[in-house]
Protein backbone atom coordinates (compact mmCIF):
# COMPACT_ATOMS: atom_id res chain seq x y z
CA UNK A 1 0.00 0.00 0.00
CA UNK A 2 2.78 2.32 0.48
CA UNK A 3 4.16 1.50 -3.08
CA UNK A 4 5.22 4.95 -4.46
CA UNK A 5 6.25 6.58 -1.23
CA UNK A 6 9.25 7.49 -0.08
CA UNK A 7 10.17 6.86 3.97
CA UNK A 8 12.87 8.62 5.93
CA UNK A 9 13.39 7.34 9.66
CA UNK A 10 16.18 8.78 11.13
CA UNK A 11 18.10 7.05 14.03
CA UNK A 12 17.33 3.87 12.31
CA UNK A 13 20.12 1.34 12.43
CA UNK A 14 19.19 -0.36 15.53
CA UNK A 15 16.39 -1.15 17.52
CA UNK A 16 12.78 0.71 16.73
CA UNK A 17 14.29 2.54 14.12
CA UNK A 18 15.10 -0.51 12.19
CA UNK A 19 12.18 -2.58 12.64
CA UNK A 20 10.24 0.77 11.39
CA UNK A 21 12.10 1.02 8.48
CA UNK A 22 11.54 -2.60 7.93
CA UNK A 23 7.78 -2.70 8.62
CA UNK A 24 7.55 0.35 5.86
CA UNK A 25 9.60 -1.55 3.18
CA UNK A 26 7.40 -4.19 3.90
CA UNK A 27 4.65 -2.14 3.00
CA UNK A 28 6.57 -1.23 0.05
CA UNK A 29 7.75 2.22 0.11
CA UNK A 30 10.99 2.74 -0.49
CA UNK A 31 12.97 3.79 2.92
CA UNK A 32 16.16 6.24 4.01
CA UNK A 33 18.10 4.69 6.58
CA UNK A 34 20.04 6.74 8.93
CA UNK A 35 22.27 7.12 11.79
CA UNK A 36 25.71 9.99 12.13
CA UNK A 37 27.85 6.57 11.77
CA UNK A 38 29.18 5.75 7.74
CA UNK A 39 30.29 2.49 8.10
CA UNK A 40 30.28 -0.44 5.75
CA UNK A 41 28.03 -2.12 7.83
CA UNK A 42 25.27 0.44 7.77
CA UNK A 43 25.40 0.26 3.51
CA UNK A 44 25.37 -3.62 3.85
CA UNK A 45 22.25 -3.44 5.94
CA UNK A 46 20.72 -1.10 3.28
CA UNK A 47 21.17 -3.18 0.56
CA UNK A 48 20.29 -6.15 2.30
CA UNK A 49 16.54 -4.82 3.16
CA UNK A 50 16.31 -3.90 -0.58
CA UNK A 51 16.92 -7.15 -1.69
CA UNK A 52 14.34 -9.07 1.09
CA UNK A 53 11.91 -6.48 0.47
CA UNK A 54 12.25 -5.72 -3.18
CA UNK A 55 12.42 -2.17 -2.36
CA UNK A 56 14.85 0.68 -2.69
CA UNK A 57 16.91 1.56 0.53
CA UNK A 58 19.59 3.81 1.02
CA UNK A 59 21.76 4.84 4.15
CA UNK A 60 22.59 8.43 4.29
CA UNK A 61 24.75 9.29 7.52
CA UNK A 62 23.92 12.30 9.67
CA UNK A 63 24.46 13.66 12.78
CA UNK A 64 20.75 14.02 14.50
CA UNK A 65 22.51 16.63 17.24
CA UNK A 66 22.99 19.02 14.49
CA UNK A 67 20.47 21.27 13.17
CA UNK A 68 22.32 21.39 9.21
CA UNK A 69 22.79 17.83 9.31
CA UNK A 70 19.32 16.93 9.86
CA UNK A 71 18.20 19.45 7.24
CA UNK A 72 20.54 17.75 5.18
CA UNK A 73 19.68 14.61 5.86
CA UNK A 74 16.32 15.51 3.79
CA UNK A 75 17.54 17.60 1.49
CA UNK A 76 20.04 14.37 0.20
CA UNK A 77 16.48 11.66 0.61
CA UNK A 78 15.49 14.32 -2.69
CA UNK A 79 11.77 13.53 -1.19
CA UNK A 80 10.30 12.66 2.12
CA UNK A 81 6.48 11.52 1.87
CA UNK A 82 6.50 9.69 5.37
CA UNK A 83 8.74 11.42 7.85
CA UNK A 84 10.00 9.05 11.06
CA UNK A 85 11.62 11.14 13.99
CA UNK A 86 12.81 8.13 15.83
CA UNK A 87 16.50 9.11 17.03
CA UNK A 88 16.98 9.14 20.62
CA UNK A 89 19.61 8.71 23.36
CA UNK A 90 19.29 8.36 27.34
CA UNK A 91 20.88 9.00 29.97
CA UNK A 92 20.46 8.68 33.59
CA UNK A 93 21.44 10.98 36.34
CA UNK A 94 19.64 12.63 39.25
CA UNK A 95 19.20 16.40 38.19
CA UNK A 96 21.85 17.89 40.41
CA UNK A 97 24.77 15.38 39.23
CA UNK A 98 22.95 15.56 35.23
CA UNK A 99 25.75 16.35 32.87
CA UNK A 100 25.21 19.39 31.20
CA UNK A 101 26.79 18.30 27.84
CA UNK A 102 24.02 15.09 28.22
CA UNK A 103 21.25 17.44 29.03
CA UNK A 104 21.67 19.64 26.02
CA UNK A 105 22.78 16.31 23.15
CA UNK A 106 19.34 14.83 24.66
CA UNK A 107 17.50 17.81 23.97
CA UNK A 108 19.09 18.00 20.10
CA UNK A 109 18.58 14.38 19.48
CA UNK A 110 15.46 13.25 20.89
CA UNK A 111 13.49 16.72 20.46
CA UNK A 112 15.21 19.68 18.13
CA UNK A 113 16.25 16.91 15.93
CA UNK A 114 12.28 16.27 14.63
CA UNK A 115 11.56 20.30 14.35
CA UNK A 116 14.75 20.61 11.75
CA UNK A 117 13.62 17.44 9.78
CA UNK A 118 9.79 18.70 9.97
CA UNK A 119 10.58 21.88 8.82
CA UNK A 120 13.09 20.65 5.69
CA UNK A 121 9.95 17.81 4.75
CA UNK A 122 6.91 19.76 5.15
CA UNK A 123 7.42 21.45 1.88
CA UNK A 124 7.77 18.36 0.02
CA UNK A 125 4.98 17.22 1.25
CA UNK A 126 3.02 20.06 0.42
CA UNK A 127 4.40 19.94 -2.92
CA UNK A 128 3.45 15.85 -3.58
CA UNK A 129 -0.19 16.80 -1.75
CA UNK A 130 0.53 13.99 1.06
CA UNK A 131 2.76 13.12 3.75
CA UNK A 132 2.76 11.21 7.43
CA UNK A 133 5.00 12.59 10.27
CA UNK A 134 5.51 9.98 12.73
CA UNK A 135 7.78 10.79 15.81
CA UNK A 136 8.57 8.18 18.16
CA UNK A 137 8.04 9.66 21.98
CA UNK A 138 7.71 7.29 24.48
CA UNK A 139 5.23 6.92 27.46
CA UNK A 140 8.04 9.18 29.01
CA UNK A 141 6.64 11.90 26.74
CA UNK A 142 3.07 11.34 29.41
CA UNK A 143 4.59 10.51 32.34
CA UNK A 144 7.98 10.86 34.33
CA UNK A 145 10.61 9.04 36.21
CA UNK A 146 13.41 10.34 38.15
CA UNK A 147 16.41 10.28 37.00
CA UNK A 148 15.36 10.65 33.33
CA UNK A 149 15.26 14.82 33.19
CA UNK A 150 16.45 15.16 29.99
CA UNK A 151 14.75 12.42 28.24
CA UNK A 152 11.36 13.31 30.05
CA UNK A 153 11.69 16.64 29.04
CA UNK A 154 12.78 16.00 25.22
CA UNK A 155 9.83 13.43 25.12
CA UNK A 156 7.11 15.77 26.00
CA UNK A 157 8.48 18.62 23.97
CA UNK A 158 8.31 16.34 20.80
CA UNK A 159 4.20 15.63 21.89
CA UNK A 160 3.59 18.85 22.14
CA UNK A 161 5.85 19.68 18.79
CA UNK A 162 3.49 16.46 17.05
CA UNK A 163 0.42 18.80 18.27
CA UNK A 164 1.76 21.73 16.57
CA UNK A 165 2.47 20.19 13.02
CA UNK A 166 -0.41 18.36 13.07
CA UNK A 167 -2.59 22.01 13.12
CA UNK A 168 -0.09 23.94 10.76
CA UNK A 169 -1.21 20.75 8.34
CA UNK A 170 -4.34 20.21 9.64
CA UNK A 171 -6.39 21.30 6.08
CA UNK A 172 -4.13 19.42 4.31
CA UNK A 173 -3.33 15.25 3.43
CA UNK A 174 -0.93 15.54 5.91
CA UNK A 175 -1.09 13.75 9.42
CA UNK A 176 1.52 14.30 12.62
CA UNK A 177 1.14 11.67 15.37
CA UNK A 178 3.45 10.16 18.41
CA UNK A 179 3.72 6.86 19.16
CA UNK A 180 4.49 6.16 22.64
CA UNK A 181 6.05 2.66 23.18
CA UNK A 182 6.42 1.44 26.77
CA UNK A 183 9.88 -0.22 27.12
CA UNK A 184 11.17 -2.08 23.63
CA UNK A 185 13.97 -4.56 24.16
CA UNK A 186 16.42 -2.62 22.08
CA UNK A 187 20.19 -1.46 22.80
CA UNK A 188 19.01 1.55 24.15
CA UNK A 189 16.67 -0.54 27.18
CA UNK A 190 19.57 -2.67 27.74
CA UNK A 191 22.33 -0.31 28.18
CA UNK A 192 19.97 1.03 30.86
CA UNK A 193 19.63 -2.49 32.92
CA UNK A 194 23.45 -2.07 35.18
CA UNK A 195 23.20 1.54 36.05
CA UNK A 196 19.16 0.72 36.96
CA UNK A 197 20.51 -2.19 39.04
CA UNK A 198 22.99 0.24 41.06
CA UNK A 199 20.83 2.65 41.71
CA UNK A 200 17.93 0.62 42.89
CA UNK A 201 20.76 -1.68 44.79
CA UNK A 202 19.47 -5.20 43.09
CA UNK A 203 21.03 -7.59 40.30
CA UNK A 204 20.05 -6.66 36.56
CA UNK A 205 17.73 -9.70 36.40
CA UNK A 206 15.63 -8.15 39.24
CA UNK A 207 16.38 -4.76 37.99
CA UNK A 208 15.03 -5.83 34.61
CA UNK A 209 11.35 -7.70 36.23
CA UNK A 210 11.15 -5.10 39.57
CA UNK A 211 12.28 -1.77 38.21
CA UNK A 212 11.32 -1.55 34.18
CA UNK A 213 8.81 -3.76 33.46
CA UNK A 214 7.43 -2.42 37.40
CA UNK A 215 5.79 0.50 35.03
CA UNK A 216 4.35 -2.31 32.39
CA UNK A 217 1.00 -3.93 33.61
CA UNK A 218 1.67 -6.74 30.81
CA UNK A 219 4.89 -7.53 32.44
CA UNK A 220 5.56 -7.72 28.42
CA UNK A 221 8.71 -6.01 26.33
CA UNK A 222 6.52 -4.34 23.54
CA UNK A 223 8.56 -5.16 20.50
CA UNK A 224 9.84 -3.54 17.57
CA UNK A 225 7.43 -5.03 14.68
CA UNK A 226 4.28 -3.82 17.00
CA UNK A 227 6.07 -0.47 16.88
CA UNK A 228 6.47 -0.55 12.78
CA UNK A 229 2.67 -1.81 12.18
CA UNK A 230 1.83 1.04 13.97
CA UNK A 231 3.62 3.39 11.58
CA UNK A 232 2.37 1.56 9.08
CA UNK A 233 -1.24 2.13 9.82
CA UNK A 234 -0.49 5.76 10.79
CA UNK A 235 0.54 6.24 6.94
CA UNK A 236 -2.81 3.70 6.13
CA UNK A 237 -6.19 5.98 4.95
CA UNK A 238 -8.27 4.45 7.41
CA UNK A 239 -5.73 6.68 9.99
CA UNK A 240 -6.21 9.73 7.74
CA UNK A 241 -7.89 11.97 10.08
CA UNK A 242 -5.67 10.45 13.33
CA UNK A 243 -3.79 13.73 13.45
CA UNK A 244 -1.94 15.84 16.45
CA UNK A 245 -2.59 12.69 19.42
CA UNK A 246 -0.67 10.29 20.61
CA UNK A 247 -0.87 6.17 20.81
CA UNK A 248 0.61 4.28 23.11
CA UNK A 249 2.12 0.76 22.41
CA UNK A 250 3.18 -0.03 26.36
CA UNK A 251 0.87 -2.74 27.64
CA UNK A 252 -1.28 -0.52 30.04
CA UNK A 253 1.81 1.38 31.64
CA UNK A 254 -0.20 5.07 31.07
CA UNK A 255 -3.42 3.67 32.32
CA UNK A 256 -1.84 3.25 35.70
P1 LIG B 1 18.69 2.31 19.98
O1 LIG B 1 19.83 2.81 20.76
O2 LIG B 1 18.61 0.89 19.59
O3 LIG B 1 18.50 3.16 18.65
C1 LIG B 1 18.73 4.53 18.60
C2 LIG B 1 19.05 4.90 17.18
O4 LIG B 1 19.35 6.29 17.10
C3 LIG B 1 20.28 4.15 16.66
O5 LIG B 1 20.08 3.82 15.30
C4 LIG B 1 21.36 5.20 16.81
O6 LIG B 1 22.42 4.98 15.90
C5 LIG B 1 20.59 6.44 16.47
N1 LIG B 1 21.24 7.67 16.93
C6 LIG B 1 21.72 7.97 18.16
N2 LIG B 1 22.29 9.17 18.15
C7 LIG B 1 22.16 9.66 16.90
C8 LIG B 1 22.57 10.85 16.26
N3 LIG B 1 23.25 11.80 16.90
N4 LIG B 1 22.27 10.99 14.93
C9 LIG B 1 21.63 10.03 14.25
N5 LIG B 1 21.22 8.88 14.81
C10 LIG B 1 21.50 8.69 16.12
O7 LIG B 1 17.39 2.76 20.80
P2 LIG B 1 15.84 2.45 20.61
O8 LIG B 1 15.35 1.87 21.86
O9 LIG B 1 15.56 1.76 19.33
O10 LIG B 1 15.29 3.94 20.54
C11 LIG B 1 14.73 4.52 19.39
C12 LIG B 1 13.74 5.60 19.79
O11 LIG B 1 12.66 5.01 20.51
C13 LIG B 1 14.34 6.66 20.71
O12 LIG B 1 13.84 7.94 20.36
C14 LIG B 1 13.83 6.24 22.07
O13 LIG B 1 13.75 7.30 22.94
C15 LIG B 1 12.46 5.69 21.71
N6 LIG B 1 11.89 4.81 22.71
C16 LIG B 1 12.50 3.64 23.04
C17 LIG B 1 11.91 2.82 24.00
C18 LIG B 1 12.49 1.51 24.38
O14 LIG B 1 12.02 0.91 25.35
N7 LIG B 1 13.48 1.00 23.70
C19 LIG B 1 10.72 3.20 24.60
C20 LIG B 1 10.14 4.41 24.25
C21 LIG B 1 10.73 5.20 23.30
Amino acid sequence: PLTGKTAVVTGSNSGIGLGVARSLAEAGAAVVLNSYTDNAEDHQLAADMAAEFDTTVRYISADMSKPDACRDLIAQAGECDILVNNAGIQHVDPIEDFPTAKWDAIIAINMSSAFHTTAAALPMMRKAGWGRVVNIASAHGLTASPYKSAYVAAKHGIVGLTKVTALETAKEDITANAICPGYVLTPLVEAQIPDTAKKYDMTEDEAKEKVILDRQPSKEFATVEQIGGTTVFLCSDHAAQITGTTISVDGGWTAL
